[in-house]
C-alpha cells in the first residue's frame, strides 16, 4: 500500500541511502500520483479486502462497500485473487506449525528506531514459530522487483521486529515480494541478528539524509527510485555526460568495464534527456521560462476523423461503398483476448494454439533471473517440455 508520508519512506530508502541530499532535493517538487500508481493502489485495496473477507474479519456486506468505488479490471480481479491465495498458502503452513499464528494486514510499521520518524505500511505481516514473514503486493509490471538486499523489505523487516520481537522471540525473517503480473515471487531470509546489524549500519545514514546536509551522490539508484529531481540534479547530468563521452567514444577505445557501464546506463542516457526536455517544456508553458536558442511551438500532427468510427462508415455506406472494403477484420491480440476472455478461459480454449518464440540474445545485468544464453541450465529450461 502506497504509504502515508514519512520523510524518510521505506519505498524510497534506496535513494536516500545511496544519496542524502536526496530528500531535500525531491521536497521542491510536487508530489504527482500516476495512473499506474493509482491502479496499484486500488489493486491493494481490493487484495486487502479479498484477504480480510476469505480470513472473515469482514462480512461480504462489508467487502461490497470496500470495493465499492473501486476502479477493477477483469485482470486485476485474477491477479489479487493469486495474492489472497498466496498470502493464504503461506499464513496456513505457519499455522500448521503454530496454532497461535497471526497475520496483520496493512500494517502500519514504526522502524523509527533505525529512522528518524520512520513509518510505513506492510501489505501482510505473518508471524508464527519464531518468524516473521513480510509480504510486499507489488502490482506494476515494468520491472521485475528482487527481494535480495531490498532495503524497503528490510525496513519493513525491521519495523516488525521493532514491534514483535520481545512478544514472540523471533529468530529468522523471510522478506517477500509478490509481482503476479511478472509471475515473480521472491523472498529473502535474514536471521533477526543479520537484520538487527544491517539496521545498525543503517542508522548515520538515515540521519545523514535527515539532516539535509549531505551530498547529492548520483548512482543506478536516481534511475531505479525514479527521483523527481533528476531533471535538475547537477550530479545527476555529470554522471551522464560522463558517459555521454564514454558512448561517443569509437567500442575500440573502451575498455570491457567501460563498455559493461555504458550498456548498463546507454538506456538512461536517452530517458535522461527526455526528463530534461519534458521539464524544460513544462517550466516554458507554466512559469514563461526561455531557454536560450529555442522557442514553443505547436507539434506536427496527423490527420484523424472527427467523428466515431461508425458515423464515417454510414457516411461511406450510404455513397455506395460495402462494409468488407472499409473496414479492417482484426483478431485481438493475445494480451486484449486474455482481458476480453480471462484467463482461465483463455488457456482452456486457446492454450494449445500459442506458441513463444525463441527470443533474441540480448546482454541484461548479470542479476537477471533468467539462464545464460547457450547455458546447460538455459538447455535443461528448453527441454524440459520434452520427453
Ligand atoms: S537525481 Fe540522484 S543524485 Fe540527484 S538528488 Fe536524485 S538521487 Fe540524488
Amino acid at each position: 500500500m502506497p504509504e502515508e508520508h514519512a520523510k524518510l519512506s521505506a519505498s524510497g530508502s534506496k535513494k536516500w541511502i545511496n544519496c542524502p541530499a536526496s530528500i531535500a532535493m525531491e521536497s521542491k517538487f510536487p508530489d504527482e500520483s500516476s495512473e499506474y500508481a493509482k491502479e496499484g493502489t486500488t489493486a491493494h485495496s481490493l487484495g486487502e479486502a479479498k484477504l480480510k473477507l476469505a480470513l472473515n474479519h469482514i462480512t461480504r456486506v462489508q467487502y461490497h462497500k470496500m470495493i465499492r468505488s473501486l476502479d477493477i479490471t477483469e485482470d486485476m480481479e485474477e491477479y489479487t485473487d493469486s495474492y489472497r491465495d498466496f498470502v493464504l498458502e503461506r499464513y496456513n503452513a505457519v499455522k500448521s506449525q503454530c496454532e497461535d499464528a497471526q497475520i496483520h494486514l496493512e500494517r502500519r510499521l514504526d522502524f523509527s528506531e533505525w529512522v528518524p520518524d520512520g513509518f510505513g505500511t506492510g501489505d501482510t505481516v505473518i508471524i508464527g514459530g519464531g518468524i516473521i514473514e513480510i509480504i510486499d503486493l507489488k502490482y506494476g509490471q515494468g520491472v521485475k522487483v528482487s527481494a535480495d538486499k531490498n532495503s524497503q523489505l528490510r525496513i519493513y523487516g525491521l519495523g516488525a521486529l521493532s514491534e514483535y520481537d520481545y512478544l514472540y522471540d523471533i529468530h529468522k525473517v523471510n522478506l517477500t515480494i509478490f509481482q503476479p503480473r511478472l509471475d515473480n515471487i521472491d523472498t529473502e531470509t535474514l536471521t533477526r541478528d543479520e537484520l538487527i546489524k544491517w539496521g545498525e549500519d543503517l542508522k548515520p545514514k538515515a540521519v545523514l539524509a535527515n539532516s539535509g546536509d549531505g551530498d547529492c551522490i548520483a548512482g543506478r539508484h536516481c534511475d531505479d527510485g525514479f527521483c523527481k529531481a533528476r531533471a535538475v540534479c547537477r550530479a545527476y547530468a555529470e554522471e551522464k555526460n560522463r558517459l555521454a563521452t564514454m558512448v561517443f567514444k569509437p567500442p575500440l577505445e573502451l575498455t570491457e568495464d567501460e563498455i559493461a557501464e555504458v550498456i548498463d546506463q546507454a538506456e538512461n542516457l536517452a530517458k535522461w534527456s527526455k526528463l530534461v526536455k519534458d521539464y524544460a517544456l513544462e517550466q516554458a508553458l507554466n512559469n514563461g521560462v526561455k531557454y536560450p536558442g529555442f522557442k514553443v511551438v505547436e507539434g506536427r500532427s496527423n490527420r484523424k476523423y472527427a467523428e466515431d468510427d461508425s458515423k464515417i462508415a454510414d457516411v461511406l455506406i450510404k455513397a455506395g461503398y460495402d462494409e468488407k472494403s472499409i473496414y479492417k477484420k482484426e483478431i485481438l491480440n493475445i494480451t486484449k483476448m486474455e482481458a476480453l476472455l480471462s484467463r482461465a478461459r483463455f488457456n482452456e480454449l486457446l492454450g494449445e494454439y500459442v506458441i513463444k518464440p525463441q527470443g533474441k540474445p540480448t546482454l541484461v545485468r548479470s542479476e537477471d533471473k533468467r539462464p545464460e544464453w547457450n547455458s546447460a541450465e538455459k538447455a535443461a529450461e528448453d527441454f524440459k517440455d520434452i520427453k
